[in-house]
């Protein structure tokens, strides 16, 4: 197996400022056949641009050096269309063309959010279809699609959660979450006006009904979890779990954006999940994390539909149309009503998968992990040894004796043309490095990536400082990142 490394022709690059020459210009505009006024004669003085303006020192430059600035700089990206991803919690798979291709689609691309109802019947079926199949894929009685992140989504159910025990006039205040959640759990919690009640997991990483119980009162409004949870492994007690909760009066929140683990194979709804969101982004063929546009849709149980944030869509005959009367609704979550272009690659992508595709994808996913766990669980510490869903998780413990840490393997991983994993998170596990491969990728690319991790658990032993100042072959080196993020220089200044 030959390794891809991150050599060739890749060609330094100095800021637009640097390259900039007074006076050069990108364009020029043909000669002016109206009479010229003075600026200064007609804006307020305190807009015009003066000594102190801010545009000062603006970047002149040709057409051709701007063009060769920023295509040289897009090639220094690195991306799931240039090389593996395993970005644990992430689902970095690959994204089909042909659903891009859809949603440039004119008729659905140049449609206008103002444009009347009767002209965008299309576009309202399409909305209307697709709540109606993540209704199916996931159990769930009903769907909004406008929330346009997975963060974005837990607010709107967290606070559809809080609009119906106030509805019941009984008010809770409590959301339980397990010290394996994502950040964005007890983030959204807060913000949603919740306090938020932490719980540990057991040793197996598994949540216990127990552990539940133990703080479980009746001023809980929800129980929080993922499900697969963070280390990849499914929450078996959901059952129980969701039975005892129900029976407080409590509900269940799923986060459901590791949905790609189990679409096509079980239901979220049958599970007792009352509320869940989903990534399209993720699981539904949308790129991302280069902060694109997403969608983070909502599902929810029976209870819960009268809050659903409007306007919803209704069908009656063929005809489809927005409901706008919905007392009980908790209101609008964004814009118009979410962010179509990536309905519509979700619409693309299940209507081409179908069931079967569906599920095979998620198959495919858990197997991609479980292949990548037994392969390397001889060479890295694996905290929870057992059959994990669509991720896997390692730690650097054995690697530590050397004095080697995940950084420097994550770091080492880039010099070998690889995006690193996940680096420490979850939190429960000391130096985690949290690989999901996805379904998209072929057992040869698995087995590059597998010899790679294994080359390095070598070279920490071997010559650990070498991976100390991991990557080498890039452009640029070890950077210092808690500096680049506390005092990040965010202007230009001439001479600095
Ligand atoms: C990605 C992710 C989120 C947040 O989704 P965003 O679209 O980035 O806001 C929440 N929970 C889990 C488990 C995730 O993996």
């Amino acid at each position: 197996m030959r390794h891809i490394v991150t050599k060739g022709l890749v060609l330094d690059e100095p800021l637009i400022f640097e390259v900039s020459s007074a006076g050069r210009k990108g364009v020029e505009p043909a000669v002016c056949d109206v009479p010229v006024v003075d600026a200064a004669k007609v804006i307020p003085a305190a807009m015009l641009r003066g000594a102190n303006d801010p545009m000062a020192g603006f970047p002149e430059v040709s057409e051709i050096d701007a063009v060769r600035h920023y295509t040289r700089l897009s090639q220094w990206n690195f991306g799931v269309d240039t090389g593996f991803y395993p970005l644990g919690s992430c689902t970095m798979k690959y994204n089909p063309k042909i659903n891009e291709d859809a949603a440039r689609l004119e008729g659905l691309s140049a449609i206008h959010p103002y444009q009347p109802e009767e002209l965008s019947q299309g576009a309202l079926r399409l909305i209307y279809e697709l709540e109606d199949y993540l209704a199916e894929i996931s159990g769930m009685s009903a769907i909004t699609l406008q929330p346009s992140a997975g963060a974005q989504g837990e607010l709107t159910g967290l606070l559809m959660i809080a609009a119906y025990f106030k509805a019941k006039g009984r008010p809770r205040h409590k959301i339980i979450i397990p010290d394996t959640a994502h950040g964005t759990n007890p983030a959204s919690s807060a913000l949603a006006g919740f306090k938020v009640v932490p719980i540990k997991s057991e040793s197996n990483g598994v949540l216990t009904l127990d552990a539940v119980k133990a703080v479980m009162d009746d001023d809980t409004a929800a129980l929080m979890l993922t499900n697969p949870n963070t280390i990849g492994i499914f929450e078996r007690n959901i059952h129980d779990i969701a039975a005892y909760v129900h029976k407080k009066g409590g509900l269940i929140y799923c986060d459901g954006a590791n949905l790609n683990a189990i679409m096509g194979i079980m239901k979220l709804g049958e599970m007792g999940v009352d509320v869940v969101q989903f990534n399209l982004h993720k699981t539904f063929s949308t790129p991302h994390g280069g902060g694109g546009p997403g969608s983070g849709p909502v599902g929810v149980g029976k209870a819960l539909v009268p809050f659903l944030p409007g306007p919803r869509i209704k069908k009656s005959g063929n005809k489809y149309k927005f409901v706008r009367d919905n007392p009980k609704s908790i209101g609008r979550v964004k814009a118009f009503y979410g962010n179509f272009g990536v309905m519509v690659k979700a619409y693309a992508y299940i209507r081409r998968m179908g069931p079967d595709g569906i599920r095979k994808a998620a198959l495919t996913a858990i197997l991609n992990a479980n292949y990548i766990k037994e392969s390397l669980k001889g060479t890295f510490h694996l905290p929870y040894d057992q059959p994990c869903m669509h991720e896997c998780v390692f730690s650097d413990k054995a690697q530590s004796a050397y004095g080697v840490t995940t950084i420097d393997m994550a770091k080492r991983l880039i010099d070998y043309g690889y995006h690193p994993p996940t680096v420490y998170f979850p939190l429960v596990v000391h130096g985690a490095i949290m690989i999901e491969p996805t379904e998209t990728e072929t057992k040869a690319t698995l087995d590059g990536f597998i010899e790679t991790m294994k080359e390095i658990a070598e070279e920490a032993r071997a010559n650990p400082d070498l991976l100390k100042s991991a990557p080498v072959n890039t452009k640029v080196q070890r950077v210092d990142e808690v500096r680049a993020a506390r005092e990040p220089i965010l202007r230009w200044r001439p001479g600095a």
